[in-house]
């Protein structure tokens, strides 16, 4: 075996890129992370990437990137993820996701980049007819988030067979936790996602945790998700980095998930378990566009990958995420 080559990572001062840059670091992989820092933190590229800041959409500094690193994939993180704001601003979200997605794979293939991972989501399902969500269903996002990366995800579809690079769409389902090294983790403010507000809650930085829906088609009422261990997330990226090495010819879409999904209620009882104390808890109304329960099939990474889910533990996520918020507190 020679040496590894090196790999882009957008978005790599970001939460999950900074946990796929870790991975590719610990299994030998040298990693340049390009961010704007919009959102990310230069504190969170781990030691021992080369960091650039600048945008996916500069190609000059891109293609820069690419020839004197002889980059050999991409993976691309690089994103607005917040779905309420894809609402209010979708222009933001077609630009950020996928016009400067386009410039980003154009620049990929005009420097001979043969392989590129993208982050997609499960949100390109919409409010699937049966869970757990499979890859051959039907997409029908419901908001401009979930459409501006699955266009995307069509845009790689076609320059795939038209070029000599293979892709990797990976479809995340709720993406929660932290290293279990304490080396990076969730850190953008106003967080919205249930986790990483139910922490919050939990260390005092907020007042409690609003239950959004109570009148679900769920066992409880409340709504069900497929939360899913970032270090595990990080793990699959390699794994589809390796394959889409070892079969050229060979494009994927693939959800990640555990494939079983826990109630709002179930992870506020880990939350209140982990951190030992009551988090206060308020009752409201449904948050537009969520479905009851969304979880993923995940057949096909396990047959396609040799990724096993390694921290299947709602509790362990609520952990990490908790001793995570921990030291940004001790941060600031
Ligand atoms: N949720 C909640 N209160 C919050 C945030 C989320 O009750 O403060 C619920 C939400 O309605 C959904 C689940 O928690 O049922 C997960 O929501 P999140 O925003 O974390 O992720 P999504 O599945 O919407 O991408």
């Amino acid at each position: 075996m020679g040496e590894k080559p090196a790999i882009l990572v957008t978005g790599g001062a970001g939460y999950i890129g900074s946990h796929a840059a870790l991975a590719l670091l610990d299994a030998g992989w040298p990693v340049v992370v390009l961010d704007n820092l919009v959102t990310g933190f230069r504190w969170a590229v781990p030691d021992g990437a080369v960091f650039v800041e600048g945008d996916i959409a500069d190609s000059s500094l891109v293609g820069g990137l690419i020839d004197a690193h002889e980059i050999a994939a991409i993976m691309h993180f690089a994103g607005s993820v917040v779905v309420p704001e894809s609402v209010e601003n979708p222009l933001k979200y077609y630009d950020n996701n996928t016009a400067r997605s386009r410039t980003l794979v154009a620049t990929a293939i005009a420097h001979q980049v043969r392989h590129f991972i993208f982050s997609s989501t499960a949100a390109v399902y919409g409010i699937p007819d049966t869970i757990p969500a499979s890859e051959s269903m039907p997409t029908d996002p419901i908001n401009p988030y979930g459409r501006s990366k699955l266009m995307t995800e069509w845009m790689l579809r076609d320059t795939a067979a038209a070029h000599p690079m293979n892709y990797c769409a990976l479809r995340y389902f709720n993406v929660a936790g932290a290293d279990p090294a304490g080396r990076s983790g969730q850190s953008t403010a106003g967080a919205t996602h249930l986790i990483k507000v139910a922490v919050e809650a939990a260390l005092g930085k907020r007042d409690g945790v609003a239950i959004f829906g109570t009148d679900y088609d769920t066992p409880d009422g409340t709504g069900v998700r497929d939360y899913i261990h970032v270090s595990d997330l990080a793990a699959a990226h390699i794994d589809a980095l390796e394959k889409l090495i070892a079969k050229p010819n060979d494009s994927h879409i693939l959800n990640c998930g555990y494939g079983r999904g826990f109630s709002v209620l179930e992870v506020l009882d880990s939350v209140d378990r982990m951190a030992g104390s009551q988090i206060s808890r308020t009752m409201e109304p449904r948050r537009a566009g969520d479905p009851d329960a969304l979880t993923a099939d995940n057949r096909l990474i396990l047959g396609t990958l040799p990724w096993r889910p390694e921290h299947d533990d709602l509790d362990g996520i609520v952990r990490d995420a908790l001793a995570w918020e921990k030291s940004l507190g001790e941060k600031a």
